[in-house]
């Protein structure tokens, strides 16, 4: 039993009426490696109406989302299954889109249009696995490999490309030698792709186990998508601080940072800005002094072609930003931080600041890794407590000032006075002790 029981319910149904049937892809590569799949992909020879016609007949709801390139889509359990139209590529005369698509008549013809070997092959439960170009035994092996020439394949469509970067990261696997040299011979077809798919890409292969060693083996490829970094790739760093030089104290920082997407491309943009500061003393050391802001702008750029939504930029340039002003672990102070940022995003700065230091000597950063793993629990400690960091925190608010005799621009100002002492620990937050606070400095 490799696949799950929707699958072969699917299958059946289809079989039932006379189509043949298999889960293809991404859902047979992964059960054989004995993972869960998140979406599982069937493919038929029933045309794409027709299927649609049997689902409904069985009662399965359906959406007809790709109806016109051949895909129906089927909620069983709450689990879509994605069921396409036995198909091959047209020409390809931009490197991105077919031409066409036509659908073909046998499973063997749809597999040779896919990528990799390990994701070119089909199973059901009469036929077995399909496996026409030794996908098991690359999966073994742990080795990506192009189907057919991969010259070819990516010239076909280079986003190819950003997928086996991607497969090789999050599976761990190596590129074969071939599909490895195409890999770099086309790299610059990928100016041919749309940013936005690239990025989808690249925020899957940042949050790989072998994220690491793909970014380093790979540079030139991600050269061509930000070629921002480009420079910190021959940017020295001598200072006691660093053993790495910067784009290499990076690509560490990604393989240091819990694997989310949002902190992970953080830690890829971080330090983009220090190659455009960096300024050597008389003693040859380096110094990168505003690199955060400048990194800020340029992770801007970045974030802004590759279509990242408003969240994604905000939450990444104010961690590139802020990074450098938690450097002195003694002068953090979690509620001034809560103030600004919020909890989560708080939060957030302290684990891009722990993945940071992880990346530097490792002779010189114990005292500040601790310190700021005392920092997380102290701000998990005033989130649970309710002490207060934001102004709706306060025990008074904007009407309790008016009814005091506060007006204009003096509500806000006074509002931020009390809720810096109430922080500090200088004024009790209640109602009376801040009231009469306001009363007496007013009567004075
Ligand atoms: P994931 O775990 O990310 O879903 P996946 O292998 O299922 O991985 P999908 O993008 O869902 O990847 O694609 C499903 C299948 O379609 C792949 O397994 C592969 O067979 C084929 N495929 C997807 N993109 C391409 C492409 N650009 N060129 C050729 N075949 C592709
Ligand atoms: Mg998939």
């Amino acid at each position: 039993m490799i696949i799950d029981e929707g699958s072969k319910k699917i299958i059946s149904i289809l079989n039932a009426n006379g189509y043949k049937a298999y889960a293809v892809g991404g859902c047979v590569r992964d059960a054989l490696m004995g993972k869960p799949s998140c979406d599982i992909d069937i493919a038929t020879n029933a045309l794409p109406e027709k299927t649609a016609q049997i689902m409904t007949a069985e009662n399965i709801k359906i959406a007809e989302t790709g109806l016109k390139h051949g895909t129906v889509t089927a909620v069983l359990n709450h689990n879509p299954y994605e069921i396409t139209t036995f198909r091959k590529d047209g020409d390809y005369t931009d490197c991105r889109h077919p031409e066409s698509v036509f659908f073909v008549s046998n499973i063997q013809e749809d597999l040779s249009r896919r990528d990799f070997t390990i994701n070119a092959m089909a199973y059901n439960d009469e036929e077995g696995i399909i496996d026409l170009f030794g996908g098991k035994e690359d999966l073994k092996n742990g080795v990506i490999r192009a189907v057919g020439d991969a010259d070819t394949r990516f010239n076909e469509d280079a986003l190819r490309i950003m997928r086996a970067l991607r497969f090789a990261s999050v599976l761990g696997f190596k590129l074969e030698e071939k599909t490895k040299k195409a890999v770099f011979d086309n790299k610059m077809l990928l100016k041919n792709i749309a940013n936005e798919r690239i990025f989808a890409e690249l925020l899957k292969l940042l949050c790989g186990d072998n994220a690491l060693s793909v970014l380093d083996e790979y540079r030139e490829i991600i050269a061509v998508i930000i070629p921002e970094l480009e420079p910190a790739m021959n940017c020295g760093q001598n200072t006691p601080w660093h053993i790495y030089n910067v784009y290499e104290h990076i690509i560490h920082a990604v393989d240091a940072a819990p694997k989310n997407p949002v902190i992970r491309l953080t830690m890829l943009l971080h330090d983009i800005g220090k190659p455009s500061v960096k300024t050597t003393d008389k003693n040859g050391k380096d110094h990168f002094r505003t690199h955060a802001q400048a990194g800020e702008k340029i992770a801007y750029e970045v974030l802004k072609r590759f279509k990242a939504s408003n969240e994604i930029i905000q939450t990444v340039t104010q961690m590139v930003k802020y990074h450098q002003s938690v450097e002195n672990v003694d002068d953090i102070r979690v509620k001034r931080w809560l103030a600004r940022l919020g909890a989560e995003k708080t939060r957030m700065l302290f684990d891009v600041r722990i993945a940071d230091l992880e990346a530097h000597n490792p002779a010189k950063i114990a005292y500040e890794i601790n310190k700021l793993k005392e920092l997380k629990e102290e701000l998990e400690q005033v989130v649970e407590s309710g002490e207060a960091y934001r102004i709706s925190d306060l025990a008074v608010n904007g009407n309790d000032l008016i009814k005091i005799g506060l007006q204009g621009r003096e509500i806000g100002e006074t509002l931020n006075e009390i809720l810096s002492l109430v922080i500090d620990g200088n004024l009790e937050n209640s109602k009376e002790a801040i009231l009469s606070y306001i009363i007496n400095k007013h009567n004075n």
